[in-house]
């Protein structure tokens, strides 16, 4: 674990631990839903809606990263020394654990433009439940992602959303780019068969 900590260098900040994504965005994310519902009075129907749309979006944003920032086409070389960086390494040692979740530093440099743009586009009374439900679906993609990699999951959809993803691996990068659901590679057409 100690070669794999140097070999990381300073996105972790010399420090890894699988909880480490949890215990960052975690508390944030209860913090903006409890405020959010409170401040704004809203009820059950109303959070619950706020927070499907904040997952749908987040499972977008999820695929459109990882495919077109993680795999950048074409030949845009800084981006593509950064992606290397940044998601190339976990292609290249898939098994590595520290490679399987993403470096608060790259998390919140992918995260916080997304923060900003709904401080523009999302109402004010749902903003901050909005928020909140965003950062649990990038915490859910994250750990999803750590299961796909690092457990072996007994259930149907378990193995089918495992098989989904380390297709992506196997397959050149060409597909697959949705991690926690294959939702959009079936609407987008890059769904790949395994
Ligand atoms: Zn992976
Ligand atoms: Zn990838």
């Amino acid at each position: 674990m100690k070669t794999q900590i140097v070999k990381a260098g300073w996105p972790w900040l010399g420090v890894f631990h699988p909880a480490l994504p949890l215990a960052l965005w975690g508390p944030i994310a209860v913090a903006c839903i409890v405020w959010g519902v409170v401040s704004h009075s809203l009820d059950l129907a109303m959070t619950s809606a706020i927070g499907a749309a904040a997952l749908l979006v987040w499972s977008l944003v999820e695929y459109l990263v990882h495919r077109f920032l993680l795999h950048p086409p074409g030949r845009v070389e800084r981006l593509s020394r950064w992606a290397q960086f940044a998601h190339g390494v976990h292609h290249d040692a898939q098994d590595e654990p520290i490679h399987t979740l993403v470096p608060p530093v790259n998390a919140a440099f992918i995260l916080l433009p997304f923060l900003a743009l709904f401080f523009w586009l999302v109402p004010v009374r749902a903003f901050a439940v909005f928020v909140g439900f965003f950062l649990a679906g990038y915490l859910a993609y994250e750990y999803v992602h750590y299961a796909m990699h690092h457990r072996d999951p007994q259930s149907r959809l378990g193995k089918y959303v495992r098989r989904h993803h380390l297709t992506h691996h196997a397959h050149g990068r060409a597909g697959n780019f949705g991690v926690s659901t294959p939702l959009w590679d079936w609407m987008l057409g890059t769904r790949l068969r395994s």
